[in-house]
């Protein structure tokens, strides 16, 4: 078999310079079960037909998992896997070069393929669903297009945000998965998996506490596991404590609802605004942040577990969040859901 290439662009330094935490079987890859038994299926039955897998969507907030799952479906297809993301595909020409390098049965990885250029992403139409590139060469009446046949390959996009995606682009992929967050039984296991690949063994309260503040999120657990694992380091303990994991959450500055500074602010800024909705542009410039990091990264996690809500109006926060941030809601007798 092959090498296989693996161009990694988005990994954390912590992921590239020390023991690699991420699963390389399903055995590993915890949580997301709907998905993981509909994707062995259709593994499964391309292996036994010796088809190679049609092209693959995954979508949802960053760190859920998408390309771990990419690097599994080549590990159990047996296949090279090319590891890519849109911001680094600028003209027709990157794309026709990383199409035409590809390899029967070989995968293609495109992390944030809603970014892809409306010329890059024409290219990508007939080489998805003909196996053909088809390339316009010169400008003018002496414009040629050329044809090339390409090997039958499986592209892998991912992306955070489905609503961004082009139809045609869309309709191109055979299967889409929506990644949901992790529950905190789930995120626990995988946060002792790593303790174990990290010679570190962590007591079963302690990994609990970890997976609680980790807004759902295996890249956030796994981070918080190696900070906390730092400290008991430091104190020069051979297992992770629960109460060194506490003490050491607590001078992290991470919330017991694993809500982050940026949660805090947006949701304060919620609750300044008296019961009043405020709107996304509002609110992202308020946060000095853009609307799409707003709407992908910040509010899914808040929205999943009834810390906001989306009205017509704009966002509002919900009892719940007056609750536990201690403050009055003034809409104390007015339902929210009205
Ligand atoms: P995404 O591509 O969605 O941003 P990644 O696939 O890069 O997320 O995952 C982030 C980190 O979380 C990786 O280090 C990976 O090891 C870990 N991870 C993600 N999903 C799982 C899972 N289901 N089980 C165990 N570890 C996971």
């Amino acid at each position: 078999m092959e090498e296989r290439i693996v161009e990694i662009e988005k990994f954390d330094n912590d992921e590239t310079t020390e023991v690699s935490l991420r699963p390389d079987g399903w055995n590993d890859y915890i949580g997301q079960p709907q998905l993981k038994k509909n994707l062995s299926v259709f593994i499964q039955a391309c292996k036994k037909r010796g088809d190679s897998l049609d092209h693959v969507l995954f979508y949802g907030p960053p760190g859920l998992g998408k390309t771990t799952l990419a690097l599994i479906i080549a590990n159990e297809m047996d296949s090279n896997i090319k590891v890519t993301a849109a911001p680094m595909i600028e003209k027709s020409g990157d794309l026709a070069a990383l199409l035409t390098n590809l390899e029967e049965g070989d995968i293609l990885f495109i992390d944030e393929i809603h970014r892809l250029s409306p010329a890059v992403e024409e290219i990508l139409y007939s080489s998805m669903e003909d196996f053909r590139l088809d390339i316009i060469i010169g400008s003018g009446p002496a414009a040629q297009t050329v044809k090339i046949d390409l090997p039958r390959f499986t592209l892998i996009g991912a992306t955070t945000r489905a609503g961004m995606l082009s139809n045609p682009l869309r309709d191109r992929f055979g299967m889409s998965f929506r990644m949901q967050f992790y529950s905190s039984e789930e995120l626990a296991l995988i946060i002792s998996k790593a303790a174990q690949k990290l010679s570190k063994p962590i007591e079963e309260k302690a990994s609990f506490e970890i997976a609680r503040r980790s807004r759902g999120t295996p890249r956030i657990a796994l981070r918080l596991l190696r900070r906390v694992r730092d400290f008991a380091d430091v104190a020069d303990e051979l297992s992770i404590l629960h109460v060194r994991c506490k003490f050491a959450l607590n001078e992290l500055g991470i919330n017991a609802h694993g809500f982050d500074e940026m949660d805090i602010r947006l949701l304060e800024l919620l609750i300044s605004a008296k019961g009043r909705a405020i709107g996304l542009s509002t609110l992202a410039a308020a946060l000095s942040e853009d609307e799409g990091t707003v709407e992908d990264v910040l509010e899914p996690y808040l929205l999943a577990n009834g810390y906001l809500e989306r009205t017509a109006r704009g966002r509002i926060a919900t009892h719940k969040t007056y609750d536990i941030l201690g403050y009055t809601n003034p809409n104390q007798n007015q339902s929210l859901f009205e």
